[in-house]
């Protein structure tokens, strides 16, 4: 489903990937933890054809993604990739399910079947009664829910999620880790997901630990699993991400 292969990325002299292999199975639900400023983010990008390795490659669905054309790639995230960021990103003039069928209509899909899928979605959700809400009329758990649909809407090999859960309340947050299940559960769906709730990468199906640019190797984290993660300090966290406070 999804193999990476060797993945470098430099910022300037900071190395931030030194050398990542990754394989991935349809159905999986993975989550990937370590340090702020680790890298997890880039990582995602990458995974996610949103940055280009410094070498290596990211083959999704068997498609080596180097080889297309930047045009070819924004096809091909709409038509294989899903994303959910910490904060929704949900477009405030559209309601939720005009919202849900962006994707949809950008794919070429008929309005009648982008509308049809985005209500199974909802509905699937639990969010059917506020399929014409704006992003401002709903709860952040509902927002965070209809962009999980957004991203389900043209069936996406995987979704990628970087923090998903980081702007929720502990109710919410619960929530939308059940729904993650959920759809993998009933759909298969795959699932690849940055996090720093111990709750979340506890229960997914494997943990990916990256630390100074690699994979850290199963039997070394196991012995560090008291060391602080950076939720323990977020006035201090250094890397506050850049994609974040944009977004707020
Ligand atoms: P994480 O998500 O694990 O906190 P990131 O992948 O966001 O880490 O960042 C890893 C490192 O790369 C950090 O030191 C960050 O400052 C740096 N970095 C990320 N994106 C850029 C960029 N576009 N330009 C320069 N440095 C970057
Ligand atoms: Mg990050």
């Amino acid at each position: 489903m999804i193999d990476i292969k060797n993945i470098t990325k430099s910022f300037g002299s900071l190395q931030v990937l030194k050398g990542i292999d990754l394989h991935i199975d349809k159905g999986e639900v993975v989550s990937i933890v370590g340090p702020s400023g680790a890298g997890k983010t880039t990582l995602l990008q990458i995974i996610g054809t949103l940055d280009r390795p410094d070498s290596g490659q990211v083959i999704v669905d068997s498609i080596d993604t180097s080889r297309l054309s930047t045009k070819k790639l924004s096809d091909f995230r709409n038509q294989h990739l899903g994303f959910v960021f910490q904060f929704h990103q949900l477009l405030p003039e559209f309601t939720a399910i005009e919202n849900i069928m962006i994707p949809a209509y950008i794919a070429g899909t008929s309005p009648r079947k982008a509308k049809q899928r985005a209500q199974e979605l909802l509905q699937f959700m639990g969010l059917a009664d506020r399929a014409t809400h704006k992003p401002n009329e709903l709860s952040g758990g509902e927002k965070q829910r209809v962009a999980v649909a957004r991203a389900l809407v043209n069936n996406p090999a995987v979704i990628l999620a970087d923090e998903p859960s980081g702007s929720l309340d502990t109710k919410n947050k619960e929530e939308l880790h059940q729904l993650f299940f959920d759809l993998r559960n009933q759909f298969g769906q795959t699932f690849v997901i940055v996090t720093h709730d111990e709750g979340l990468a506890s229960i997914t199906d494997r943990t990916i630990h990256l630390k100074d640019g690699l994979i850290l190797p199963t039997d070394s984290w196991t012995s560090q699993a008291a060391e602080p993660s950076d939720t323990d300090n977020p006035v201090v966290d250094p890397v506050a991400d850049v994609d974040e406070i944009e977004s707020v």
